[in-house]
């Protein structure tokens, strides 16, 4: 699961956890952008900062781990250099691509999408409207209309997974912080104290 996470908050950690729940995963791993490509225009808190977070959100959980490879790789992000390299170190794993469906709608915009879609399988995380109910069907086929159309007839049937898609995003955090409004509930107490004492997003 990649993304800028700036900051990460509990709408990444429930529908990483929804994931790692609907899809039987080993291991979860976020993968935060040294450079986002189609965020190139926006300020982002500096890469050590969010790999922190990251990893002060994530510790002691054993179902996920954050890997750097993007913010050593340094320069533009782009996700199908990671899954190359996933590929490469893990030949004989079952990889999957975990996207929110914001991001699953700008992908025909990323760099070599076709081959992003042969190296992992694609999966898009949706709302239910209940932990547990199915996605809305038309959503489900559109994404995979949209993901043969990119991968051609070979590429592998993207999944569509039902998450508790809470309503929380970085942007708002951000927004919030700058008003020195609380963001208790929105990011972990573990995340809001490095926010705090690191003076980030004032
Ligand atoms: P920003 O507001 O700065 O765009 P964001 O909250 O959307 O930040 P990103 O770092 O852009 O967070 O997102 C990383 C990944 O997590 C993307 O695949 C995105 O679709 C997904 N995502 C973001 N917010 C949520 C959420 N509330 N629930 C489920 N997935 C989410
Ligand atoms: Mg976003």
């Amino acid at each position: 699961m990649g993304g800028t996470f700036d900051p990460p908050h509990t709408g990444h950690l429930l529908a990483a956890s929804d994931a790692v729940d609907h899809l039987a995963l080993d291991r979860l791993v976020f993968i935060p952008a040294a450079q986002q490509p189609l965020k190139q225009h926006q300020e982002a808190a500096p890469a050590g900062h969010r790999l922190r977070m990251l990893q002060v959100m994530t510790q002691g959980d054993a179902r996920f781990s954050v890997d750097e490879i993007e913010i050593q790789r340094t320069g533009l992000s782009f996700t199908v250099e990671t899954l190359e390299e996933y590929a490469r170190r893990l030949p004989d794993s079952e990889r999957f691509l975990l996207l929110g469906a914001d991001a699953f709608a700008l992908l025909d915009q990323w760099r070599d999408p076709a081959r992003v879609v042969s190296l992992a399988h694609v999966v898009v995380l949706t709302r239910a409207s209940a932990a547990g109910a199915p996605p809305d069907e038309r959503a489900l086929e559109d994404v995979i209309a949209r993901v043969r159309a990119i991968g051609g007839p070979g590429a592998s049937a993207p999944r569509v997974i039902p998450t508790r898609r809470v309503d929380v995003s970085s942007t708002e955090i951000r927004a919030r912080v700058r008003a020195g409004r609380p963001i208790r509930g929105f990011v972990t107490d573990a995340v809001a104290s490095y926010i705090e004492s690191n003076g980030l997003y004032r």
